[in-house]
């Protein structure tokens, strides 16, 4: 399945990818399109915080590349908050408690590797857009929605996802869609990923009395015979669906493809979603909702793509 990466890297490297999420440090080798080896640890496993657990994560798959006999040649990271690709800092990151974050110098002083950042749904819109043939030119705008312990979102305009003037683009997740509603991370009240992302669904279920030991996977199997979790995601997926009328109003995509883990939930999700959706945007029809096929690893192989950028730069470097 994963063979996105072929058709764009003629002389294939190992690189590492790393997927920073609020819950989880996310780390594979790619070799020619494909995870040949991964490493994970929770975001907080190392006492220092976030970055220390990336480089225990890096520093793991570095040693695995060694020891099969092709050492790691960059490092490829997608990170949640306001990214900034070209100076490689994460200005701001609520999940990660991260401010100004230096990512790409650190990692670079550490490993003494190129490294390539980008927002997470900016780099796994890119993997995604890539294996649903959303990459050319000619297929008009796409939207890419990965919902895991939080929301975010990326446009993808002729294959590229947009950045924003200041970075911030893809922070869907803290679009208002509940007037005086609970209360976010971030701050504000009524925020989308309060509502449904999986940590939202998660905490507000229990909030409202549900049991205190269900997944999210099994909050969204329990609705038939429990109500308060048939509540907690029904307002989900009007939450979602708020949002994603927003945005097909705006931008009038082609497609919107919804990822991350949540979107395991498959038809649970998909068919709420479109009739909801459908119900508010009555005077048009609808642009295609579908779950992408790449599943939890967009954001893995959308950081990996990332260091495509570094591999171009130093060929050109080579030529001059
Ligand atoms: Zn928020």
């Amino acid at each position: 399945m994963i063979t996105l990466l072929e058709s764009v890297d003629v002389r294939p490297s190992t690189v590492i990818a790393v997927d920073v999420g609020g819950t989880m440090v996310k780390g594979a080798l790619v070799r020619g399109g494909a995870i040949v080896a991964r490493a994970e640890r929770s975001t907080f496993h190392h006492a220092a915080g976030a970055m220390s657990t990336i480089e225990l994560v890096v520093d793991e798959l570095l040693f695995t590349s060694d020891m099969a006999g092709s050492r790691a040649t960059s490092i490829g990271v997608a990170c949640p908050g306001s990214v900034h690709a070209g100076s490689g800092r994460v200005r701001n990151a609520v999940n990660l408690g991260w401010e100004d974050e230096p990512v790409a110098e650190r990692l670079r002083a550490t490993f003494s590797l190129p490294v390539a950042i980008d927002h997470d749904a900016r780099a796994a819109a890119l993997a995604a857009g890539a294996s649903a043939g959303l990459d050319r030119p000619d297929t008009g705008p796409a939207v890419f929605i990965p919902i895991g312990t939080g929301i975010s979102a990326s446009l993808l305009l002729d294959g590229v996802p947009l950045t924003g003037a200041s970075g911030r683009a893809g922070e869907f997740g803290h679009m208002r869609v509940v007037p005086q509603g609970e209360l976010c991370a971030c701050g504000q009240h009524g925020c989308l990923e309060a509502y449904a992302s999986a940590g939202g669904i998660g905490r507000r279920y229990r909030a409202a009395g549900g049991s205190a030991l269900l997944t999210t996977e099994q909050i969204v199997s329990a609705r038939a015979h429990d109500a308060v979790a048939q509540r907690v995601w029904d307002e989900a997926i009007d939450a979602l669906a708020t949002g994603i009328t927003a945005v097909t109003a705006l931008f009038d995509p082609l497609c919107i493809l919804l990822g991350g883990g949540l979107s395991r939930a498959g038809d649970a999700l998909l068919l709420p979603v479109r009739e909801a959706v459908g119900r508010s945007l009555a005077w048009r029809p609808l642009p295609s909702i579908q779950i992408s096929a790449l599943g939890p690893d967009a954001g893995l192989l959308g950081a990996a793509l990332l260091t495509r950028a570094l591999r171009t730069t130093s060929q050109n470097q080579e030529m001059t």
